[in-house]
């Protein structure tokens, strides 16, 4: 069972402070850096369909204010509590930091079970959410910008921009307040699937790397990995996608209810259908079930992608764990045991703050399409079109040859906001995994990305508070 108990901050923190002795800084700065700025924990009554009234719970825990906005999404959990958003908070920062998006972290949390009640009420809850930031200026364009996580989504999202605006009358930029919006309400195209998408190149980047491959008895390239997931929500729905059109074979997946497996591959959107059709992934066509969703950690697969929740991979079950790679979708999922452990072993762990740094990427699009007022791609598209037409045409009259049709559309077609939103995030995505990857090829006390993603994070944080002349 995993330790769902263990403080998840106090992980954070032991992470924190394995990279941040290979610093040098002052423990003042550091201090600085590590605890949460800001924590505010409220509560709201929500009044159900029989006329009782229940008080709920919520926090927005704002870590760092090096950068101004700070970000973070907004968690709907039953199991939500303080611990946990102080911690998915300091992670934002680092992550940030690390794909160098100008942010400082924050996250938000209601502690409530979404599934147990009707869509108005979940509206009341998320508008009353947030009423009471804007409340305390925890919500603003230039302030504290919430995105969607586990329990959240687009619907979510909309209805706290419709109250922030509503609140906020006439003021130009409101739409920015936060960021996962439907298209139609000011989102931005990829950002759905952004944070899949990034844990794909994430995944590609590494298994390019021949030497790292070749270390872990495994051949470089995607084509071909077993790969498994648990959760198949927004992030692991898509990273199973992506990693399967990458030329990886999902080998097996895990929902709250099981887990199942299938050697010859299984398609994401087909197990989607039948847990729709049947409430559970179990019984997939082709799959065999395995009696607990835990189980996949244990499974037989090259690359395993805990893509639910915090605290799944623990001292318990590490020594198990029969993936080389471990690539962490979810934020929190491998405890300091397990990940010493898994470190025993050779497992290679691609850390969170850079694995699911894709969302907060593409919301970063998001912020900057809402601030700047128009879609990315309007103004040159047809422009870098003209342009490579008349270039097309140059070449026509020079070599007296003829460009097909098909030639031709492959070659002419300026950029729409898909395509610079995912150029965006695989440059973003290629970079930050080879700022670690240098970080540790060059000190050789570092064994792990992990303590190379929070040194690099730390450092960059560091620069700005000193930036400021706080600290010498
Ligand atoms: P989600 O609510 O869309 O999906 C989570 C899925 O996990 C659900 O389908 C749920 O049923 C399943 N699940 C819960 N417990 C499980 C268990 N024990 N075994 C198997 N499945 C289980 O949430 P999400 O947005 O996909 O977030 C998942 C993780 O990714 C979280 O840790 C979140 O903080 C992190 N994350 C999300 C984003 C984002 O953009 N949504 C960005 C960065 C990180």
């Amino acid at each position: 069972m995993p330790a769902s108990n263990q403080s998840f901050f106090e992980n954070v923190l032991r992470y924190f402070d394995h990279a941040a002795a290979l610093t040098g800084l002052p423990k003042g700065l550091l201090d600085q850096i590590k605890y949460c700025n800001s924590i505010y924990h409220f509560k709201f009554p929500l009044r159900n369909p029989d006329g009782s009234v229940e008080v709920i719970s919520a926090w927005r825990v704002e870590h760092s204010h090096h950068k101004l906005p700070v970000k973070g999404g907004i968690r709907f959990s039953p199991d939500a509590n303080e611990d946990e958003v102080m911690a998915l908070a300091a992670l934002m920062t680092y992550k940030c930091a690390i794909v160098d998006v100008p942010f400082g972290g924050a996250k938000g949390a209601v502690q409530i079970d979404a599934g147990k009640y009707t869509a108005e009420q979940m509206e009341r809850v998320t508008r009353r959410y947030t009423h009471e930031l804007v409340k305390k200026n925890c919500i603003g364009p230039g302030i504290d910008v919430p995105a969607p996580d586990y329990g959240t989504g687009e619907r979510e999202m909309a209805w706290i921009a419709d109250t922030y605006m509503a609140i906020n009358t006439g003021h130009l930029d409101a739409l920015a307040c936060v960021t996962g919006k439907p298209v139609t309400q000011g989102g931005i195209r990829g950002r759905r699937e952004a944070t899949g998408r990034g844990v794909f190149y994430a995944l590609r980047e590494a298994c390019a790397q021949k030497d790292d491959m070749k270390a872990l008895g495994l051949t470089s390239g995607l084509e071909g990995k077993r790969v498994a997931i648990q959760g198949l929500g927004n992030v692991g729905y898509h990273a199973a996608k992506f990693c399967r059109e990458g030329g990886a074979t999902v080998v097996a997946i895990a929902e709250r209810e099981g887990a199942i497996l299938n050697t010859r591959g299984l398609n994401e959107d087909q197990v989607l259908q039948h847990k729709k059709e049947t409430g559970s992934i179990l019984n997939s066509p082709g799959a065999t079930n395995l009696p607990g969703s835990n189980d996949v950690l244990e499974s037989e697969c090259d690359v395993l992608i805990p893509a639910a929740l915090e605290n799944q991979i623990t001292a318990e079950n590490a020594p198990r764990i029969k993936a080389k790679i471990v690539l962490e979708a979810a934020n929190g999922p491998t405890t300091p045991e397990g990940e010493a452990i898994l470190q025993e072993k050779g497992v290679f762990v691609i850390p969170d703050i850079y694995a699911n740094a894709g969302g907060v990427t593409v919301s970063y699009f998001e912020w900057l399409k809402n601030l700047s007022h128009v879609r990315f791609g309007r103004m040159g598209k047809r422009y870098q079109e003209t342009m490579e037409n008349r270039m097309l045409r140059a070449i026509e009259i020079a070599t007296g040859k003829q460009f097909s049709e098909s030639d031709r559309s492959a070659i002419v077609r300026g950029a729409d906001e898909l395509d610079l939103v995912n150029s965006g995030l695989e440059e973003t995505m290629a970079v930050a995994y080879h700022e670690m990857r240098d970080t540790q090829l060059r000190n050789p006390k570092i064994k792990d990305l992990r303590t190379s993603a929070f040194l690099n994070a730390i450092e960059k944080i560091a620069r700005a508070y000193m930036e400021l002349g706080i600290f010498p």
